[in-house]
């Protein structure tokens, strides 16, 4: 480790013993101002998202609109960490929420300032400090983020991006003063970081892949699933942790569903993402679209049908890929991080759900259907983080996020987590 490193980490332990001081209402009135940093910067650091790693210029200020939009919501938070007293034969009986200290947040590309923030935020609201190691191609953004907090008054050190490469991640991890981890990432990536934070006895939480199925069945409003399932597989060009990516349709109404979603789905011209009405552009790095093309010719030798052909147009950019994919197919085990989508057929209820859940992952499936019976019985046998009915998956502040499964553990968002990096402690006595 860098001697510049070991400042650094030596700077968010010595802020933390300050600003667990700090109470959770002065906390919050920073978050305030942060927020309005985010919004009235939108258009200025959604360049930088851009300009990092592609996505078109609306989704990146989207983007910064929902991490103010986030950053308010926990700054006019109920304080869920108050002693909390608990009637015993005690004279002192209470349960206490103590910060744990400097949590390291290992954080991708995909969304480069809203998977940092949303890690962040509740983390030093309940008394932490924070270093990031970012993305490699992301170090602006993560750069931009720590100014952000400098400029909304937070104290030296309470957020810090440390330019480091993957490989320097296990000895930070290692460092008696960094605490717990929180990982937004692949598979490979988050078992490593989860291993190591195993042999340490400190506290990981993973936010992985997923291959989450958007379940269409016979009674569904078809327009709508058709507009939403192209939004929800090629937004932010396909790479959403939980983007959908397997359609599971009900085999009555495939021949009525199909041409809308296809005609949907052809909307997705890639263009440049500068240009504020571009919908979609190229992946983030070329080796990413290597990977996709590679998946996709797997799929295909191992029978996949074309629906739409994935065609590569430049070193990074595609025009969408659609499958027609049956059980048995390796790539169904696979996270396809890029526009392609799988299309899978179902004959009932039943087997819809047994091939939604017949994967590693399960992270956020999506069902559309009219009738409140079938809505319950897929919201009670869907083997997921997030069950979402007659609408695409997306996050909301105040709703908790995370995975089974594969695809991760722990809580992300809503006052949940506010709980995830701070130590339960007992107070009893007389
Ligand atoms: P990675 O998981 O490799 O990268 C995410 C973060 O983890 C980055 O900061 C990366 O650093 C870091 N990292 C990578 N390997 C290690 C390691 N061994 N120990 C500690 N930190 C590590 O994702 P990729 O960019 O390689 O993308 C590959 C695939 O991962 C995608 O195709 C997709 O399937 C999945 N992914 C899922 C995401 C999600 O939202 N759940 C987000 C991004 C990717 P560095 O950049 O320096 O390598």
């Amino acid at each position: 480790m860098t001697k510049e490193i070991q400042n650094k980490l030596d700077a968010a332990d010595k802020a933390f013993h300050e600003w667990k001081t700090v109470s959770f209402g002065d906390r919050k009135k920073l978050f305030k101002k942060l927020a309005r940093l985010l919004e009235k910067n939108s258009s200025k650091l959604a360049e930088i998202i851009t300009k990092e790693m592609g996505k078109p210029i609306s989704q990146s200020v989207a983007e910064i609109e929902k991490c103010a939009l986030m950053t308010r919501y926990y700054a006019n938070a109920e304080n869920v960490l108050k002693p909390e007293k608990v009637e015993t034969e005690f004279r002192i009986s209470e349960i206490h929420y103590a910060p744990k200290g400097v949590i390291l947040g290992v954080m991708p590309w995909n969304f480069p300032f809203w998977q940092v923030l949303r890690f962040a935020v509740p983390t030093i609201l309940a008394g932490n400090t924070v270093v990031v190691k970012h993305a490699s191609i992301c170090f602006g953004s993560g750069n931009a983020i720590e100014k952000l907090f400098l400029e909304a008054g937070f104290p030296n050190a309470v957020f810090q991006n440390l330019e480091v490469g993957h490989e320097v991640v296990k000895e930070i991890l290692e460092d008696a003063r960094v605490k717990a981890v929180s990982l937004t990432g692949s598979e490979g990536a988050g078992a490593e970081v989860a291993a190591t934070a195993g042999r340490n006895i400190k506290k990981s939480l993973l936010e992985l892949g997923g291959s989450d199925a958007f379940i269409v069945l016979d009674d569904a409003d078809l327009e709508a699933a058709a507009e939403g399932g192209a939004k929800a597989r090629l937004a932010n060009c396909g790479q959403a942790c939980n983007a959908g990516k397997r359609f599971i349709i009900q085999k009555k109404i495939e021949k009525n569903f199909m041409p809308l979603f296809i005609n949907e789905y052809r909307k997705y011209v890639p263009a440049d993402p500068m240009d504020p009405e571009t919908d979609i552009a190229g992946m983030a790095r070329p080796d990413l679209a290597d990977e996709l093309e590679k998946q996709y010719n797997t799929a295909l030798e191992s029978g996949a049908e074309i629906i739409l052909p994935l065609e590569r147009i430049s070193d990074t950019a595609f025009m969408p890929g659609l499958i027609k994919v049956k059980p048995g197919n390796p790539v169904l085990k696979e996270e396809l991080f890029g526009p392609l989508g799988m299309v899978m057929i179902a004959k009932n209820d039943k087997d819809a759900l047994q091939l939604a859940n017949d994967i590693p992952f399960g992270l956020a499936n999506s069902v559309w259907t009219a009738d409140r019976k079938r809505q319950k019985f897929f919201i009670e046998n869907l083997e997921s983080g997030t069950v979402s009915v007659n609408r695409e998956t997306s996050s909301d502040p105040r709703l908790p996020f995370g995975g089974a499964k594969s695809s991760g553990y722990g809580v992300e968002l809503s006052l949940l987590a506010l709980r995830e990096f701070v130590t339960v402690k007992t107070v009893v006595g007389e």
